[in-house]
């Protein structure tokens, strides 16, 4: 088990970019931002083209595909935010790589493109909704992760026992031109080499295209012999073999996902996603396929809606680790053939059809720099700084080592390669190094042994594993983290106020302490950077409203070492007000089931502290709610009263000294019930002057009957 320091906070994921505002138009880069992009935009785009190499190329990727996804997705937003500074050659643009190899290149006959990836539902959704309306019928297939392919049949051969027969396999190489590998691929032995012509409008070109790969067993086998990462490094090492003897040994599989044929309507013959025998959809397609004895993975579905899809991801995103091939995501396509084509490509996807990736849980990732936190209880938290990556649906670039000892036993070092996991919601952490790649340079993490805020030597107590900075009340970056434990959403939620905020007021002395954020001014606020008038307002409105806030809120937001929410929730149900939790004794706490002694002395002790004497007494003359015990009382005596009336039904008749509606408040507030007509069912009649009928009526059903006076009375 992991043990963790017990102030650890919630370690920041990658910084979101920043937006730029629309209505800014960039001509040169001018200002350091643009420069910075610039620098950013290059860098990113030659990391993912030397990975692509790699990876491509070598089939030896340098890191994971996580790390790869979430470069990719940090240099599409800048490119978004400053188009003009794009790379012509930019990887967000480009399929693959250029073929550089032993194998003959052949150009496709249509260009095969790569998949636009989504990570969770919203980004499916968004997908989903910029499709027109007419176009939101799908088919989800499983994402094979292996290698795309092309299979060529001629169907033109002057010899008659040629026509039909498997031509060529191609590989996608840079969607242009790939790799003419099929000496390797005719070693798979579930594709037909030859197709019926029965089947009317095939042309004189058919095309099917699918992707190739490794189950997990023939991998398992083969990874005892030979170095590779993963089934689908080793299926690309095996198509581009130049013995296909030894391809042959591999065992390599197929799944086809789609088919194309040779229009000959048109003058440039272009190739169309293939109607066959008269199909209109994609889904009749793959059904087709099967027919021609084609592998298509069976677990393919119609999808009338989003819903759908969405369940279909969600049932595969658990089902997949049942199946022995590798798969990684969900491909969602536009069922209708014409609108596939009226939806067209850019130049790396086409627009019918998304990659929805799985959310990994365990990525590997690299440590680019160890970072020392200071919690507000002075807990030196150790932070590594990874290079980003996507894990279980979110762009990561912080990983916890939780504490000293934890670096200790990993023997985490900067620049190891790690694997990391999420654990609870959102903070990742570090499960094992991989040694395997280890720069044998590399030098063991020395833990510091001065705070690296405030400079006062730590601290480390027998009890614990937390190495702590003791200088509670003048170190920097404790007296900062309590501000924002204050503001944060499960204490007094106070939104817009963030870290940076909250650093620079500290920084310009406009706060020493929490009670400070409730004398702050519209223009201080506007002396900030990054504020508008709008949003100091909206500032100002959430400390206002946080005045208000319930006392377990109150006493979490104190940030007392060892009080959560769970212990906060405790202290205030038994205590209700500021002062009595202030001035109650060790026994008095610990008399409470869940408040043990640590907790107790730890209440206590700080309330005995001057300074939190002043705090408390500061907080109250700015206005913040202190003292809960009116509203207690209050709510007891409602609850009380609910029980006066339960269940009585009530007639009112007459007139009275104040307004009928004042009276039925009264009876419901007391658990009765008010019906205008008396029946058997009327407990009472209550009688004001000149009452009719109703009266006349309770006096023959000998329902009893009321005056105002008596009815306060009961209440
Ligand atoms: P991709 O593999 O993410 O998706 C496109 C491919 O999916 C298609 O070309 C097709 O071959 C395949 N596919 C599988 N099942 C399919 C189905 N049922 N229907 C249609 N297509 C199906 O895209 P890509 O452009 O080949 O590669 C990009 C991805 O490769 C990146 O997102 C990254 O994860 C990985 N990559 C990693 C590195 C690295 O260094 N680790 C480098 C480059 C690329």
């Amino acid at each position: 088990m992991l043990q963790k320091n017990s102030d650890s906070e919630q370690i920041k994921l990658i910084e979101p970019l920043e937006e730029e505002s629309t209505n800014q138009v960039s001509t040169k880069p001018q200002d350091e931002k643009e420069n910075g992009a610039k620098k950013q935009i290059e860098e990113l785009t030659q990391k993912l083209q030397a990975w692509n190499r790699q990876y491509y190329e070598l089939a030896q990727p340098e890191v994971s595909d996580e790390v790869y996804d979430a470069c990719l997705i940090t240099l599409k937003e800048l490119e978004k935010q400053y188009p003009r500074l794009a790379l012509p050659d930019s990887p967000t643009q480009k399929v693959g790589t250029k073929v550089a190899s032993k194998f003959v290149k052949v150009n496709h006959q249509k260009k095969m493109l790569s998949l636009e990836n989504v990570f969770g539902d919203q980004e499916l959704e968004k997908w989903v909704n910029r499709l027109p309306e007419e176009a939101r019928e799908f088919v989800c297939e499983l994402k094979i992760d292996g290698v795309s392919i092309s299979l060529v049949y001629d169907l033109k051969s002057q010899e008659e026992s040629k026509k039909g027969k498997f031509a060529r396999a191609v590989t996608r190489g840079d969607g242009l031109t790939g790799e003419d590998v099929t000496e390797n691929v005719k070693t798979i032995k579930s594709i037909p080499q030859i197709i019926s012509q029965e089947i009317p409008s095939l042309g004189d070109s058919f095309e099917v295209r699918g992707e190739i790969f490794m189950t997990y067993s023939n991998f398992q086998e083969l990874a005892s012999r030979e170095n590779f990462a993963n089934p689908r490094n080793a299926t690309s090492g095996s198509l581009k073999l130049l013995d296909s003897k030894i391809t042959a040994e591999r065992n390599l599989s197929i799944f086809v996902y789609a088919v194309f044929f040779k229009d000959h309507s048109t003058a440039s013959g272009s190739l169309f996603p293939g109607i066959l025998d008269n199909s209109q959809t994609h889904f009749e397609n793959l059904q087709k396929l099967e027919s021609m004895n084609f592998t298509v993975n069976p677990n393919y579905r119609l999808c009338k809606s989003l819903d759908e899809v969405k369940s279909f991801c969600a049932e595969w995103n658990l089902k997949r680790k049942e199946l022995d091939y590798p798969t990684d995501g969900v491909v969602i396509k536009v069922n209708s053939l014409r609108q596939q084509e009226e939806l067209g490509e850019t130049s790396k996807y086409p627009r019918w059809a998304v990659a929805y990736k799985f959310p990994a849980e365990e990525v590997e990732t690299r440590i680019e720099s160890i970072e020392i936190e200071v919690g507000r209880t002075g807990a030196l938290t150790p932070v590594a700084n990874v290079l980003p990556v996507q894990l279980a649906g979110s762009t990561v670039s912080r990983a916890s080592l939780h504490n000293a000892d934890q670096i200790q036993s990993l023997d985490v070092r900067i620049g190891d390669f790690v694997r990391i996991r999420k654990a609870g919601e959102i903070i990742p952490e570090i499960v094992e190094v991989v040694l395997d790649k280890r720069n044998p340079n590399s030098q063991p993490f020395e833990f510091p042994t001065k705070c690296p805020s405030c400079g006062t030597p730590v601290e480390k107590t027998e009890e614990e594993v937390a190495i702590r900075c003791s200088n509670v009340k003048g170190c920097p970056a404790q007296i900062q983290r309590k501000i924002e434990h204050w503001a944060s959403k499960d204490a007094m939620n106070l939104k817009g106020l963030g870290e940076s905020i909250i650093q620079q007021l500290l920084q310009k002395g406009l706060i020493v302490n929490i009670a400070d954020l409730y004398q702050l001014t519209k223009d201080q606020l506007l002396s900030l950077e990054g504020f508008k008038d709008k949003s100091a307002e909206n500032v100002l409105l959430a400390i206002q409203d946080s005045k208000k806030r319930s006392m377990e809120r109150l006493i979490f937001g104190l940030g007392i070492k060892h009080i959560g929410l769970q212990a906060a929730r405790l202290l205030a149900v038994r205590f209700h007000s500021l002062s009595q939790l202030a001035n109650a004794t060790t026994p008095e706490f610990t008399e409470l089931d869940g408040i043990g002694d640590t907790m107790a002395n730890e209440i206590v002790s700080c309330f005995a502290d001057a300074d939190m004497q002043f705090l408390t007494s500061q907080l109250e003359e700015v206005g913040v709610k202190t003292d809960f015990s009116d509203e207690l009382r209050r709510s007891a005596e409602d609850e009380a009263m609910s029980k006066v009336l339960a269940g009585k039904i009530f007639v009112i008749t007459g007139s009275f000294d104040r307004p009928r509606s004042e009276i039925e408040q009264m009876i419901l507030r007391a658990g009765g019930k008010a019906s205008s007509s008396v029946s058997k069912k009327t407990n009472y009649v209550l009688c004001g002057e000149d009452a009719g009928s109703k009266l006349t009526k309770a006096e023959e059903l000998g329902v009893q009957i009321i005056s105002l006076k008596e009815f306060l009375q009961m209440l």
